[in-house]
């Protein structure tokens, strides 16, 4: 019993050493940072808010927040904490909008940048009115919105997008940037010039094509761990005004997917944006889209039933100008185009709405749920990308079997082409593969639910999604990754890990920068 009471005392004491010398640590760390010169400024108060994601299911509380007003406020807290050495534990996380799903933008007891805090000048548009191709320098902390706001009036607009515009340029370049654009123009890290980077020693660097190439391909879907992006060069185009917005349905998985990459592959413009979603046990679907869509034939779309079976609703885009372009030439192409696919004739739906409303239309289901209290629940959803050759054989397991129930939230599919991504960058695509498919699925949990729309449930079920597919050797690769184990991280990296390794130690030595994606540890 005296045995079981010295060895208790001395546990005690020790875990009270460490939490003095961490108390100690801390401190010490405090007081030399709050010396920093900055213009910004570093908050050590009010840090909770960083310590959220969308995800809405993990939660680090970091020991700061940093406030940068300057490029040089972000190398100074990087450059401090580096000449601390590896020993100190202080991390760093850019934190773009908090957008992540499992604590990637997070640090426990490190420092969040906010880098919506980083102001750039006005956004400095070049190449308007003819001349070099267009483009925009951009803050790594602006939000793709802003962007777009600002660029078309200059008539100009990126060229790729992702479904939701209130994330930060940061935050999608150090994961790739998809969306329904990507078929042609590839993902937004394949439309970038130039980046201005904070490495891992506090340095200020710029990289490109043709400078510091290997950084520059490094931290394009480098999920943040090779420096801080602080400014970002972005290919603009020439802005359509208006979008022909359509949606018609299918009932048979292969045939909506044939036609999907028919179009995709198709070497003329029919669309310029392609994608499709998965509807499952949903009953009313129509009469919903009839508030925004219009039927071609109302009658027979009336009369469509889907009796309970799984549809699949392909979702296309052409953009024109309305000064520009005969309408009436656009509509004879449009229905030229649509009457090659083999959609059940009764279900197309279509709409007019200007591009911007078109780009920001995910905003207007986010007001929507956030007025309901539906916003700010746990979201852990599943971003995968799927060799084209099993795509089939995971919707029959998957769409068929495992999602019997998606009511709460979309189930994304659409095919993109290989060839528009650039190899040499960190993101990770299927091997071998040309064409591949993002499915998202975006299933928002009932908060303290413990039943099938609960947060255990519906990761249990993305569990089974990802154990069908290891089962089956579909080689599907993650989107948004999110491993616990090296092991793990070293076969989502395939091929490209060697180099994820080697660009880790010599962009970021000491592993401080983005911890909450767990794939390296600080060195103790
Ligand atoms: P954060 O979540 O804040 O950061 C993401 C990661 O990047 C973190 O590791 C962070 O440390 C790092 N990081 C952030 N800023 C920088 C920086 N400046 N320099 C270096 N590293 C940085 N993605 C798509 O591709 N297509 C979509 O259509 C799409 N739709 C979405 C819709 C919604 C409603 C939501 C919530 C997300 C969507 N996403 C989509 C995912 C989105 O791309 C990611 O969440 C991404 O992380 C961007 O969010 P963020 O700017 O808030 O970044």
């Amino acid at each position: 019993r005296n045995m079981i009471i010295v060895r208790s005392f001395t546990i005690l004491l020790l875990l009270s050493c460490i939490a003095f010398k961490l108390a100690c640590c801390f401190s010490s760390s405090i007081s030399s940072l709050k010396a920093l010169p900055l213009v910004g400024h570093l908050e050590f108060e009010h840090v909770h808010p960083a310590s959220k994601d969308f995800g809405n299911r993990y939660q680090l509380l970091p020991l700061a927040v940093l406030h940068p007003k300057s490029v040089s406020d972000i190398a100074s807290v990087i450059r401090h904490i580096w000449m601390m050495g590896p020993h100190s534990q202080l991390t760093v996380a850019a934190r773009g909008r908090g957008h992540s799903l499992q604590g990637q933008a997070q640090t426990r007891h490190g420092i969040v940048i906010h880098m919506e805090s980083l102001q750039p000048q006005k956004l400095q548009v070049h190449g308007v009115g003819g001349g070099p191709t267009p483009f925009v320098d951009v803050s790594g902390g602006e939000l793709w919105i802003n962007i777009l706001h600002e660029t078309l009036k200059y008539g100009l607009a990126p060229k790729s997008w992702t479904d939701y515009l209130h994330l930060t340029v940061g935050g999608t370049l150090s994961n790739a940037g998809i969306s329904g654009q990507a078929f042609r123009q590839g993902p937004q890290i394949s439309n970038v010039h130039q980046l201005e980077v904070v490495a891992g020693k506090g340095e200020i660097l710029n990289c490109s094509e043709r400078q510091n190439s290997d950084l520059f391909h490094g931290v394009l879907g480098g999920l943040g761990q090779f420096g801080i992006i602080t400014r970002a060069r972005i290919a603009l185009e020439p802005a359509p005004t208006m979008v022909k917005w359509m949606r018609v349905l299918y009932l048979d998985f292969a045939a909506f997917a044939r036609d999907q990459e028919r179009l995709i592959s198709s070497d003329d413009d029919k669309f310029d944006y392609i994608e499709g979603f998965v509807i499952i046990n949903r009953t009313g679907l129509l009469d919903s889209w009839r508030l925004s869509f219009t039927p071609e034939d109302p009658v027979e779309a009336s009369q469509f039933k889907s009796d309970g079976r799984n549809l699949y609703c392909l979702e296309v885009a052409k953009y024109f100008k309305l000064d520009e372009d005969r309408k009436d030439v656009m509509n004879q192409e449009v229905k030229e185009s649509l009457s090659e696919l083999s959609y059940i004739s009764s279900t197309l739906f279509s709409s007019e709405v200007t591009y911007q409303e078109f780009l920001d239309r995910v905003h207007v289901s986010e007001m929507k749920l956030r007025s309901k209290g539906q916003w700010e629940v746990p979201h852990p959803w599943l971003n995968l990308l799927v060799p084209r050759s099993r795509v089939n054989e995971f919707a029959k397991g998957v769409f068929g079997n495992i999602l019997t129930d998606t009511s709460n939230g979309p189930v994304i599919v659409y095919p993109v082409n290989k060839s528009k991504w650039d190899n040499r960058s960190s993101a990770v695509t299927p091997e071998e593969e040309e064409i591949f498919y993002l499915v998202a699925i975006l299933t928002s949990a009932v908060p303290g639910s413990t039943g099938k729309d609960g947060v255990d449930q519906i990761v249990k079920r993305n569990q089974r999604i990802l154990e069908f597919s290891e089962a089956a050797g579909l080689g599907l690769k993650q989107y948004l990754p999110h491993y616990t184990t090296r092991h793990e991280w070293r076969s989502h990296f395939g091929p490209k890990w060697d180099d994820f390794v080697r660009r880790k130690s010599r962009y970021d030595p000491f592993a401080m920068l983005a911890p909450g994606q767990r794939i390296f540890e600080k060195s103790p």
